[in-house]
């Protein structure tokens, strides 16, 4: 096992730490449905990507009455 060779003193301990914060995620409104959405993907409520659909949302698939 490795061993360091010198005490970590606080203060750069706390340098080290000090990048290591979450930075939030910075929502987009979905310019179709208005949907909060990432930036830069599609929207996950309506498909729609820059105005045009990409994906084409189905809908709600009951599994329970395919089984057969
Ligand atoms: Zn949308």
């Amino acid at each position: 096992m490795a061993v360091q060779q010198n005490k970590v003193s606080k203060s750069r301990r706390n340098n080290r730490r000090a990048h290591d914060s979450l930075t939030a995620a910075n929502p987009d409104e979905c310019s179709n449905c208005g949907e909060l959405k990432r930036p830069h993907h599609i929207c996950a409520s309506c498909g729609h990507y820059d105005e045009k659909e990409i994906v084409a949302l189905t809908e709600e698939v009951d599994l329970e009455d395919d089984a057969a």
